[in-house]
């Protein structure tokens, strides 16, 4: 039998509730797919300076780093805004994804049938919408130097090089294999002389993966794209700039925060957390939707354990529970037979993953 270590990051706000409802799910699917998951707890985020007086604990990062996978839920919060720069919760996340090495920020957006009306965008336009951005995580312009900040003037640098495209390319690349075979890489190469070198790079990987389709977008024609017809997309690959941005773009298309997981990878050990924040206008009220952390358990099982039956196990339960009408309160509005606690949503995944 597989065994996997996982360490676990609950954080503030949601977090520990989001986590826990996760570990339910998580532990329905390796009894039913026959795998041991042992974890354990490290403390990141405020909850952490509360205890330790540091955002991230060196435990923390040891922890991480002798562990097969780590799942997270979120950080931060009002109580911890005021502190300087290298206290507050979000720079003990930076911190970590550095420790850590990862430079691919993986961001699946699927939208589910039965949540269409959930969105801002026209059901036609959305119905089977499943993109994939690889976004390029620790260069770019948000890294490079020099950069400064004058009274009259100031800079930044974007900087890439080309084994930096290279390693991202081919992590695109990969993800398409396993997708529909489709990249769209996003530059801004009649401008900047680095897209021009992303270009070429990125068309070198792709002789390497015949199978693959290849195309290359300016992002503010993908910004627009995106919005206009999001289902010409498979695999999204982009620098850090351009992938904060279309990434945020891509989400809320979907239209629920609640929903999407999100993946950081290319080190030892990958991180998986979803894409919203610690939500403390709702944290211990038992009203908050765990299924994007649920989601990115299900990619932490593909991603970093290679259990792709276990993956889509947790991805099938979470789709016919919303099938079946069961939403938490961000939903409410939309399809809900039954609308559950943060907690019922959970064991009712799990039921799920457990009789299918
Ligand atoms: P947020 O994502 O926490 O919340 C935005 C809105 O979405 C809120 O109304 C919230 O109630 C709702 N929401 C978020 N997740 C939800 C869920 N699972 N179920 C139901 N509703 C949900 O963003 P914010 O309010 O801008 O930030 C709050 C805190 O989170 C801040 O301290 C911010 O720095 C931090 N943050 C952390 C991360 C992270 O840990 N990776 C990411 C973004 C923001």
């Amino acid at each position: 039998m597989n065994r996997y270590k996982i360490a676990i990051i609950k954080g503030d706000g949601i977090g520990p509730e989001i986590v826990d409802e996760a570990i339910k799910v998580l532990d329905a699917v390796s009894a039913k797919e026959n795998f041991e998951l042992n974890y354990e707890e490290y403390l990141m985020g405020g909850c952490a300076y509360d205890v330790k007086g540091v955002p991230l604990p060196a435990e923390t990062v040891e922890g991480c780093k002798n562990s097969d996978a780590i799942l997270f839920g979120a950080i931060g919060g009002e109580k911890w805004d005021n502190l300087e720069r290298h206290l507050r919760p979000e720079s003990g996340l930076l911190k970590l994804r550095s420790e850590l090495g990862v430079f691919a920020n993986l961001r699946p957006t699927n939208v589910f049938d039965e949540l269409v009306d959930a969105s801002t965008i026209k059901p036609e336009v959305l119905k089977g919408v499943d993109l994939f951005v690889v976004r390029e995580l620790t260069g770019g312009i948000y890294f490079g130097q020099p950069r400064e900040k004058g009274i009259d003037r100031a800079y930044n640098t974007m900087v890439y090089t080309k084994e930096e495209i290279r390693r991202i390319a081919v992590v695109a690349f990969e993800s398409a294999m396993k997708r529909r075979k489709s990249v769209c890489s996003v530059d801004k190469a009649n401008v900047l002389e680095v897209s021009q070198l992303w270009r070429e790079t990125v068309e070198e990987v792709a002789l390497d993966y015949p199978e693959v389709t290849l195309s290359h977008m300016y992002v503010d024609n993908a910004a627009m794209q995106l919005v206009r017809n999001p289902k010409q997309f498979d695999v999204i690959l982009t620098g850090n700039i351009f992938g904060d941005i279309l990434s945020d773009e891509a989400s809320m298309i979907s239209g629920s925060i609640g929903l999407l997981p999100s993946a950081s990878v290319g080190g030892k050990v990958g991180l998986f957390e979803p894409i919203h924040g610690s939500a403390p206008d709702i944290a211990g009220q038992g009203i908050s939707n765990p299924i994007a952390t649920v989601m990115s358990a299900a990619m932490m099982l593909r991603f970093a354990l290679n259990e792709n039956n276990a993956a889509e196990r947790i991805e099938k339960a979470v789709q016919m529970v919303l099938k079946d009408g069961y939403r938490t309160k961000d939903l409410a509005d939309y399809g809900a037979k039954e609308v559950c606690s943060t907690s019922e949503i959970g064991s009712i995944i799990a039921d799920y993953v457990a009789k299918i």
